[in-house]
């Protein structure tokens, strides 16, 4: 009896979870919305148990969180999860482009440049849906080599981080600024592998996955992704002349509506209002930022890839060694 019952409810378990699950990658569920059990199992035409299940799941894969009040949500990630993201996607990748170019089939070779051409296509069009199906050939372009490389481990490892890379890109991507980088960028991944040629496609894998670390890294900072606002007011404000954090409060200016915070900056005397550009940048942008300075990283080449002010990164360091 048991045994015959099991593998319906599995079905629907597995079901309710592809389901949830590619909503959430398509961006259908917005990261607003509090996922109610019962109101999903309306809108899936599903019974609460699976959902609740596949819910479980997508926690455990981080694609859904709960916050304090046990209110499930849609993950928004964090800038500092998404740059170790990119980093253990360059260090996973690197290994799937050394396997493919050992390894790819004439007819996996022929795969990828398809989804190369494909997404070069696409490129020209402007159709609705345009964005998911660039991101769909783009992770069917990196599963691809994945699989390739002959290296069993690699595809599952991947998937994981590819979810988590999509759920970012949905959420960062209002529209798809870089296309033409990455369609380039990808191209020479592709060259590359074809031509059996391992030490530039790790040189290529490694220059396009640090290049959408800076892309994404940009965008948190563009949309202030990476800015609570309670941590944000605990931080002190700094000076945009001397980034300086010694700055006294000095009156408010503009209309009632519109009323900005003025300071006075103690160390060069300037005065200045507080925008977006003055706030500071959360604890993880300056441990990620030092820790690129201890890897080897110049002030102005940090401030390439993180947008953070040359100055300001100077500034941490100091008071780092200090
Ligand atoms: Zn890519
Ligand atoms: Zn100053």
């Amino acid at each position: 009896m048991s045994l015959q019952r099991l593998p319906p409810r599995k079905t629907l378990y597995e079901q309710a979870y592809l389901t949830l699950r590619s909503a959430i990658l398509a961006g259908e569920i917005d990261i607003q919305e509090r996922l109610i059990e019962t109101q999903l199992a309306e809108r899936f035409q599903m019974s609460r148990t699976p959902i609740r299940e596949a819910i479980r799941r997508l926690q455990q894969e981080k694609l859904l969180t709960s916050d304090s009040n046990g209110g499930i949500y849609v993950t928004k990630p964090a800038l500092h999860d998404a740059i170790k993201l990119y980093d253990c996607r360059i260090a996973l990748e690197q290994l799937a482009v050394m396997g493919a170019c050992e390894h790819a089939t004439n007819a996996q070779l022929q795969d990828l440049e398809q989804i190369v051409v494909q997404s070069a296509n696409l490129e020209k069009q402007t159709e609705e849906n345009r964005k998911n199906r660039l991101l769909d050939l783009n992770f069917r372009f990196h599963r691809l080599i994945a699989q390739s490389s002959d290296n069993p481990w690699l595809v599952p490892l991947l998937e994981q981080l590819s979810s988590q890379t999509r759920l970012l890109r949905i959420q960062t991507l209002s529209d798809t600024p870089d296309v033409i980088k990455i369609h380039a960028e990808h191209c020479q991944i592709y060259e590359a592998i074809a031509n059996r040629d391992a030490e530039t496609a790790v040189q290529s894998i490694t220059v396009h996955l640090k290049a959408s670390q800076q892309r994404i890294t940009h965008i948190f900072q563009q949309y202030e992704l990476t800015v609570p606002s309670q941590t944000e007011a605990l931080l002190p404000i700094q000076c945009p002349h001397c980034q300086s954090e010694a700055v006294n409060r000095n009156g408010r200016r503009g209309s009632n509506q519109n009323h900005k915070q003025n300071y006075v900056c103690r160390n060069c005397g300037r005065q200045f209002l507080s925008t977006y550009e003055n706030h500071r940048y959360s604890p993880e942008m300056r441990e990620h930022c030092i820790a690129l300075h201890r890897n080897g990283s110049g002030f102005r080449e940090i401030e390439r890839m993180t947008g953070v002010n040359h100055n300001t990164v100077i500034r941490w360091v100091k008071a780092a060694q200090s």
